[in-house]
């Protein structure tokens, strides 16, 4: 039976081949569970709704890079990008970021100077985020730039060993 669902194996690129019942079940099961969802799901959109949905593509672009909120969902952080989690930063944008630090670092001093904790607190927050941000393009402009020193791993090593 196994070998009904492995006609071929190649040592270095492994191909399963599958049973034509296992496929035409699959379908048939895809489309039970079509047929139990709504039919206004399947429907054809119309210009109104996709020129909406293409609209919210381009919301999403803000001044910071991208945002990966669902479609259909509104802001629940009510705009304050550089602390959410949603976030894309765009690495074009680093300047503006460090602005933003270099500001909230003041703001910071400002808030502890006149006493102002609890609106320390929020900026110290949103700094720690601003910076982790940072943080975040950096480890991505280094992965982009490592170079292949051809060095072998551990992995290649103990299986040349084996
Ligand atoms: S706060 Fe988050 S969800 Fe709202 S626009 Fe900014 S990135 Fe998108």
């Amino acid at each position: 039976m196994a070998e009904a669902f492995r006609e071929f194996q190649y040592p270095s690129a492994p191909l399963a081949v599958y049973p034509e019942e296992a496929i035409n079940g699959h379908r048939a099961f895809i489309a039970r569970r079509r047929a139990l969802r709504p039919s206004e799901e399947y429907r054809t959109l119309t210009d109104a709704e996709w020129e909406e949905f293409l609209g919210q593509l381009e919301r999403r672009k803000v001044a910071l890079g991208d945002c990966g909120r669902a479609y259909g969902t509104s802001c629940q952080p009510e705009h304050r990008c550089v602390r959410c989690p949603v976030l894309r930063v765009d690495p074009a944008q680093r300047l503006r970021l460090e602005e933003i630090r270099s500001n909230l670092r003041e703001r910071v001093a400002e808030a502890e100077r006149e006493g102002w904790l609890g609106e320390a607190e929020g900026l110290r927050v949103s700094l720690a985020a601003t910076e982790n941000e940072l943080s975040q393009l950096d480890y991505r402009r280094h992965r982009a730039t490592t170079i292949n020193l051809g060095i072998p791993t551990f992995r290649e090593i103990a299986g040349r060993i084996s």
